[in-house]
């Protein structure tokens, strides 16, 4: 079949799509009742667990005492009971490797019982560790590869569940992954470790303001997912959008998205019926999924958890990935969790909103309505500020990836600088502060750490700025710079570890400020905030995050602007970075130094196999289908002039010379692809970004330029027109 023939068969088969008949169970049962029936949560726990065995675990989970073992035995066998009930025959420890996805390893409960009968089996040893193979998970040089031990140790916070297979189901259990020696292989060991480290100064600092009773401070995050449906007949019909995940070729459709008139459209039918039961999937897993809207591209669309403690939420957005892309297929589509599937079309982001709070004293990042908890609001809020201009190169750095690459400072995400963005309200509240010494006299009493002009503050004292990668937007910040397909895990270790270390030098700055004493707290929150700001002041930025003016403003400022992967990557190795992780250990400066290395690699691996994609498609799709046209064309000419005749060879003229093009930019790409620097993974990569991107590029502007002239009927390529708009 020929390309053309495959293109049009996919138009065909998605124009003859028969929604699916059967109606959804999910419309008879209400969403209550099935929200967490898959999930061994605390209602199955309560129920199954004898009383101190149960408080034991609470106690874990709660308030992070440390998980008594000898309790597993009695944990596992109510929960293999448990989920053998619901139809498991096996057992997974889930884990989450540096590539950023889910990995499991599958055992059966079964074991043999010496009398040719079997019996089910699942030890406390068992659910508490697992031993998969770690040679084929990267792991940056920690372990040599005749070293394949790697463990999985049960994570108590994060509840086990059950996934569901028309052939069966499995009992799954969230771990954490460490290498024999104990070193993170994984993306939820330093998550743990830095909310522990977030929680013990944030105590400090609560514990100045005068609290007794201090719950366990989490962080929280509730992560806006945004992702792509295309029709499955289109994805397989080609080989860019099936390898890698987005689409390598591909001229701007005639109608794009400048209507703006898909945004918070009416959602297509066969699209809802499939977030309807990806929802109904999610509540099974208790996950809480909330919010669900078209997004700006057309095809586009998002779905919004409501936030969740940020262990749990990173592992119910790894769920939500999965089960996007499990019944996007049920649907026959494919979902494209990719940062930008269509270049010159919006590209998708999961915007990362975090705050960070506890039982007791609540949300710290709301700014309230009483004075107190208004200057309480303003030293987390300062920390925050603090954190992230001292940091920004590596919140940069956490969401590098080839990917991400294209979205970031693409005018349509935010920029690769990070500054925050307050709102007007806010900014002047700080900007306030900061001028304290001279102004408190004029205004005298009203400065006094700014508190008298906050109790009018609204609850929304952030306008909305889509332009900041990082927003206040009225009690919690929104870290907007992660990209659709990347764990949270990445960016929430980042945000946990820098605000552990802000909140460190908060406390500590108190105290030595006597501000344990109520009478002299005022003065010293007025004094810190003012010393922060004017340190730390210059990252917020109220203004337009795209402006050309606000790249040379930014510049001026020093804030870094790290354009690419390559430049941002490095900053896991600088020395501020790498002691910081050490210091409050969250990671060793070896276990950094290989996660470096696999987000090179990764970098590398994804580049390569882009480059060869693009010139297999270049020679064996796009060019026999250019050449087609320019021999069509070619006869015509000749046949004209034959009968005496004159054509216009105007348009052979363009295709012959952007064959030519094509020509040159395939063999200059498989000349930079072929080109190997010195050997070092950060020199390669370098290369990557520096010759290998570009070439692609160039070869990509010459098919795209064929498309908008070869005849349609040759055209093998599904068009952008077609994949976005065909439903
Ligand atoms: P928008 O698109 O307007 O930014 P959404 O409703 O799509 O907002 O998503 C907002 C996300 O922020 C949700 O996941 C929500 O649960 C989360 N969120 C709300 N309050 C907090 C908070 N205090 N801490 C962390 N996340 C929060
Ligand atoms: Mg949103």
């Amino acid at each position: 079949m020929s390309g053309s023939a495959a293109r049009l068969q996919a138009i065909e088969a998605v124009t003859n799509y028969q929604p699916i008949s059967e109606p959804l169970s999910f419309s008879k049962v209400p969403a209550n009742e099935i929200f967490g029936t898959n999930v061994f949560g605390r209602a199955a726990m309560k129920a199954r667990l004898p009383k101190p065995v149960y408080q034991s675990l609470i106690a874990t989970i709660n308030h992070g005492a440390a998980l008594d073992p000898s309790i597993a035995d009695t944990v596992a066998s109510a929960m293999k009971e448990w989920a053998i009930e619901k139809g498991a025959t096996h057992y997974a420890h889930v884990f989450y490797p540096l590539t950023g996805t889910t990995a499991e390893k599958h055992d059966s409960f079964l074991s043999p019982d010496g009398e040719g009968g079997a019996i089910a089996e699942f030890a406390g040893k068992t659910l508490i560790q697992g031993e998969p193979d770690a040679s084929s998970f990267p792991n940056g040089g920690i372990r040599a590869t005749f070293e394949a031990r790697g463990y999985t140790a049960w994570d108590v916070t994060s509840p086990a569940y059950i996934l569901e297979n028309p052939n069966g189901t499995t009992l799954c259990i969230p771990t954490a992954f460490v290498s024999w020696t104990g070193e993170a292989l994984d993306k939820k060991t330093p998550l743990l470790r830095s909310s522990q480290a977030m929680n013990k100064h944030a105590q400090r600092v609560l514990k100045i303001f005068g609290h007794k009773d201090i719950a366990t401070v989490y962080s929280f995050a509730g992560a806006e997912q945004e992702y792509f449906l295309v029709d499955r007949h289109f994805y397989f019909s080609r080989l860019d959008l099936l390898g890698c995940g987005r689409t390598l070729f591909g001229a701007a459709p005639p109608k794009g998205q400048e209507f703006e008139d898909h945004y918070f459209g009416a959602i297509p039918e066969r699209v809802l019926a499939f977030m309807l039961e990806t929802e109904r999937e999610l509540f099974k897993l208790g996950i809480p999924v909330k919010t669900r809207h078209n997004e700006v591209a057309p095809g586009q669309f998002e779905v919004a958890p409501v936030f969740e403690s940020s262990n749990l939420a990173t592992d119910h957005q790894q769920l939500i990935m999965v089960t996007l892309k499990k019944v996007a297929e049920r649907y026959g589509m494919a979902c494209l969790l990719h940062e930008k599937p269509f270049a010159g079309v919006n590209g998708s982001g999961k915007h990362v909103n975090f705050s960070i709070g506890n039982t007791t004293q609540g949300n710290l990042l709301d700014p309230g309505d009483t004075p107190h908890a208004n200057a309480q609001f303003l030293v987390f809020c300062a920390a925050v500020i603090r954190a992230v201009h001292k940091h920004g190169g590596l919140l940069r750095a956490v969401v590098a990836s080839a990917a991400n690459d294209h979205r970031l400072g693409a005018n349509e995400a935010p920029p690769a600088i990070i500054s925050i963005f307050l709102g007007e309200q806010l900014a002047d509240v700080f900007e306030q502060i900061a001028k304290g010494g001279a102004t408190t006299s004029k205004v005298k009493g009203k400065l006094e750490i700014g508190v008298d002009t906050l109790p009018h503050l609204p609850k929304d004292a952030g306008d909305r700025n889509r332009t900041s990668p990082f927003a206040f937007t009225g009690n919690r910040f929104e870290f907007r710079a992660v990209g659709s397909s990347q764990s949270i895990a990445g960016p929430m270790v980042a945000i946990n570890t820098i605000l552990a270390e802000s909140l460190d030098y908060v406390a500590t700055e108190l105290e030595k400020l006597g501000a344990g004493d109520p009478a002299k707290l005022n003065a010293a929150v007025q004094k810190l905030v003012a010393d922060i700001l004017e340190k730390h002041g210059s990252v917020i930025f109220n203004g337009d995050g795209y402006s050309e003016a606000w790249h040379r403003e930014a510049e001026k400022r020093g804030l870094p602007n790290l354009r690419t992967s390559v430049d941002a990557l490095p900053v896991l190795e600088s020395p501020d970075v790498v002691a910081m992780f050490d210091k409050y250990s969250v990671l060793s400066s070896r276990e950094l130094q290989s996660r470096m290395e696999v987000y090179l690699e990764q970098y590398c691996l994804t580049i390569g196999l882009e480059a060869r994609t693009a010139i297999e498609m270049a020679k064996t799709v796009v060019f026999p289908a250019a050449v087609r046209y320019q021999g069509q064309l070619a006869q015509t000419c000749a046949n004209l002039k034959a009968i005496g005749y004159t054509f216009d060879t105007d348009t052979l003229d363009k295709v012959t010379a952007l064959v030519k093009q094509l020509q040159d930019g395939i063999a200059n790409l498989e000349k930079s692809l072929a080109h190997k620097n010195g050997g070092s993974k950060l020199g390669h990569a370098k290369d990557l970004c520096d010759s290998v991107l570009p070439a692609m590029a160039a070869v990509r502007a010459a098919a795209d330029d064929l498309e908008s002239i070869v005849a349609d009927d040759l055209w093998p390529l599904a068009t952008y027109q077609e994949m976005l708009f065909i439903k």
